[in-house]
């Protein structure tokens, strides 16, 4: 089949295989590849619309025993400029972010082997009582993984008690690529791939939506990058369970594992391939935080129908050196002059009213 032929088909909804999908990432012209995306992308969401997110994210923890060699923001433990927040701080960053109007909160940091469970049920169970219209989209999975070693307790265990204590969804952070030479050069100590998967699907089992990411232009492979999506998609087609894919590029400087920055056409090309790659995942979003706000908007062009959220205090990819951040104005105003229309969403995809 010729690459238009396999354009049109996957612009159309067609489902593409593994050795396909690579084939249109390596070989098909980057504006066919994008004009086939936003094909696709238009007719999943046939209105103008491009929605984003009022949220913040507290990195709460920099302590972790993980020891990624992407990451710049990690201390080891008894690391002196290692930090935990405490709860009341925490519930300040809340607050602020709450009188802003966010109605998402992603409270997210290391894997540190000080805290157990309750110091997180203590926490959830404060901003539910405190903040009930501000949903906690908050930890990951390689922190679920953490609580359940220091626990002694089962994932679905410790899924179960934080939903209970008012977890309402579970963001899909470190997936990194979910293959294991790429992982084992680059977070060996980190969940495998197929724990990852696992820990994914209980939460969808147990009623929490989640995310997919997808951090890339570390050291894997085109075919790698397929291959993470290949897995993803395998378990939306069981499941159903993601609302959104998430990619996003590393950023090197300042990290150990240091190497070169990802280009925009690597990142409008990786994001093309994914809207047609992932057949089976409703939204795909404009990960502006490493390449920027401008390059958030040219996303709009290349499959994405959702801006993100506003992330008022990240520190993790900010610590690796990354610069940007937006308002909603900024958010607004990029979308409004891209042609399109902006509404705001919940966590789970609701549109809500304009305030
Ligand atoms: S990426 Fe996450 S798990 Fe890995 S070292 Fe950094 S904080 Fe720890």
């Amino acid at each position: 089949m010729s690459l238009a032929s396999l354009l049109d088909r996957a612009a159309a909804g067609g489902r593409l295989s593994f050795d396909e999908g690579v084939l249109l990432y390596n070989e098909a012209d980057i504006h066919e590849l994008g004009a086939a995306a936003h094909a696709r992308r238009m007719g999943m969401h046939p209105r103008d619309v491009v929605t984003y997110v009022v949220d913040t994210t507290i990195n709460y923890t920099n302590v972790c025993n993980v020891h990624c060699t992407f990451c710049a923001f990690f201390r080891p433990e008894h690391h002196k400029e290692g930090y935990t927040m405490s709860h009341d701080v925490v519930l300040e960053r809340v607050k602020y972010a709450a009188d802003q109007g966010a109605t998402q909160i992603m409270i997210q940091g290391g894997v540190n082997p000080e805290l157990g469970i309750e110091w997180f049920e203590t926490l959830f169970d404060r901003v539910r009582r405190e903040y009930p219209h501000v949903d906690i989209h908050s930890l990951s999975v390689s922190e679920i993984v953490g609580l359940a070693h220091v626990e002694g307790i089962s994932t679905r265990d410790v899924l179960s008690r934080l939903k209970e204590a008012g977890m309402r969804s579970l963001p899909g952070a470190g997936a990194e690529i979910l293959v294991e030479r790429v992982r084992k050069r680059i977070s060996a100590r980190k969940v495998k791939p197929h724990e990852w998967l696992g820990v994914m699907r209980e939460a969808q089992q147990l009623g929490m939506p989640t995310t997919a990411t997808m951090m890339f232009g570390s050291i894997e492979t085109h075919e790698e990058r397929i291959e993470h999506m290949h897995v993803l998609r395998e378990l939306q087609d069981e499941t159903g369970g993601f609302t959104a894919f998430i990619p996003w590029y590393y950023v090197p400087f300042k990290t150990p594992l240091r190497g070169k920055e990802s280009t925009g056409l690597e990142y409008l090309r990786v994001l093309a391939i994914s809207r047609l790659y992932l057949d089976n995942f409703a939204h795909l979003q404009a990960s502006w935080l490493t390449p920027g706000l401008k390059m958030g908007q040219l996303a709009l062009f290349y499959g994405c129908d959702d801006m993100g959220g506003t992330i008022l205090e990240e520190r993790v990819v900010h610590d690796a050196g990354s610069t940007n951040e937006a308002t909603r104005g900024d958010l607004e105003n990029l979308i409004v002059s891209a042609g399109f229309k902006p509404v705001v969403r919940d966590t789970y995809w609701n549109q809500l009213p304009t305030s």
